[in-house]
């Protein structure tokens, strides 16, 4: 089963609500670890900028319920390829709050020093979120 990652950013919709982020974190872990799907999702509290990784199939099913689901909209798919290694493998969904995602960091991977994913390329993307692994929370 070829391994995939896909890479997409979207924007909090109406009914986001601040305590859904636990919901939404508890649910990816949840299901991420049956599937074998492994990740990062970043969020400054307005755009989500998540990673998933696994088998095209899961990795596509996933990305679908992602898509449906109506506390995020503007969903923006950056970076779909095919990988030989898994880099998130740690984690069935790590998480980086706004606090991580610093001006410095911002200003490395895009041309704004607020966090604007969707001003960045796919690459830029992946690229940062590479640099934040070190610094994620240990728990799943
Ligand atoms: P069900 O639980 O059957 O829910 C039915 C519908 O209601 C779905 O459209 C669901 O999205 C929606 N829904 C569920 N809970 C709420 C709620 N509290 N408020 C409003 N609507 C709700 N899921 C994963 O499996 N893996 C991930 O990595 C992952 N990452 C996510 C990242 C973000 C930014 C968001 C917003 C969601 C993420 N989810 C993830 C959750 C995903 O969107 C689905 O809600 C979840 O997979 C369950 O899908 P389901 O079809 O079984 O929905």
């Amino acid at each position: 089963m070829y391994l995939t990652r896909l890479v997409y950013t979207s924007t909090i919709s109406e009914v986001f609500s601040s305590n859904d982020i636990d919901n939404i974190l508890a649910t990816a872990r949840e299901n991420n670890e049956k599937n074998n799907v492994t990740g990062l999702l970043c969020f400054n509290r307005k755009y989500f900028l998540q990673c998933l990784e696994g088998s095209r199939r899961k990795v596509n099913e996933t990305y679908h319920r992602i898509l449906n689901d109506p506390r995020h909209s503007n969903i923006i798919m950056l970076d779909y390829c095919e990988i030989i290694t898994r880099e998130f493998n740690q984690w069935s969904m790590g998480y980086m709050p706004e606090s991580s995602l610093t001006r410095p960091l911002n200003l490395k991977y895009s041309g704004n020093s607020d966090f604007s994913p969707y001003e960045m390329s796919g690459e830029s993307a992946h690229q940062m979120m590479l640099s934040l692994k070190d610094s994620v929370p240990t728990i799943k």
